[in-house]
């Protein structure tokens, strides 16, 4: 099965790749979580996009594409593995439009989208207050779920910080952005009559994750 988790910025889709990663057995995609890494480590890629992340515009089609091309070969070649879920990809008609012809060339398919709804006021208070670590990338709320040990992960120890991308004057342009250029490709995806499930994201995680479920049902 292969899923497309669509929303904007603070809307779940990470948390909920989670746990759906293991309940399905799919590979979780995360286009940012990549770009980020790849700044972390310093490499090429990473120098090019760091200064990109942190202002929340978007990176050029052709780098996450090349991302995106060497998940869904991984996924391919892993036999435990029934499929791949792509967290905040694709993002602009063109990433659409391009998913579509390589999946064209491979003969595979989007079985399912899932939209996650969360309104912009509730999205802003929960990026304000999200805080990332930066060695396992788990994530935590300043006051719905903080680590134990302030600035420290209560998984692997690993410094707990807010990402740059998640200081106020970024996340209102992250949004708009989302508005602009995301937000148009669910009418791509129903002109094409791919299955898409809206699912309320302003819900507790766990309330969330069985509305998801019972969709895919
Ligand atoms: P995310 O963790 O999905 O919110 O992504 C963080 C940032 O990475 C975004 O604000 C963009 O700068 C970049 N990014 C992630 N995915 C994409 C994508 N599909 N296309 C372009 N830029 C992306």
């Amino acid at each position: 099965m292969n899923l497309v988790l669509f929303g904007p910025p603070g809307s779940g889709k990470g948390t909920q790749a989670a746990r759906l990663k293991e309940r399905f057995a799919l590979e979780h995609v995360s286009t940012g979580d990549l770009l980020r890494a790849a700044v972390v480590e310093g490499t090429g890629l990473g120098r090019k996009v760091q200064d990109i992340l942190a202002s929340g515009e978007l990176v050029s089609d052709d780098v996450v594409l090349e991302l995106i091309r060497e998940a869904v070969a991984k996924t391919e070649a892993n036999p435990s593995l029934r499929g791949w879920m792509l967290d905040g990809f694709p993002r602009t008609m063109g990433q659409a439009q391009a998913l579509g012809g390589l999946l064209r060339e491979q003969g595979g398919r989007i079985d399912a989208v899932v939209v996650l709804e969360v309104d912009r006021k509730a999205v802003i208070e929960r990026l304000s207050a999200r805080r990332t670590c930066v060695e396992c990338r788990a994530v935590y709320n300043l006051t719905g779920n903080p680590p134990r040990q302030e600035g420290k992960c209560d998984r692997c120890g690993g410094n707990v910080i807010q990402r740059s991308d998640d200081e106020p004057a970024t996340i209102s342009n992250r949004l708009d952005v989302y508005e602009a250029q995301t937000r148009p490709i669910l009418e791509y995806y129903e002109s094409d009559r791919v299955p898409i499930h809206r699912v309320d994201g302003g819900r507790r995680v766990d309330e969330v994750t069985s509305a998801i479920e019972d969709a895919l049902r």
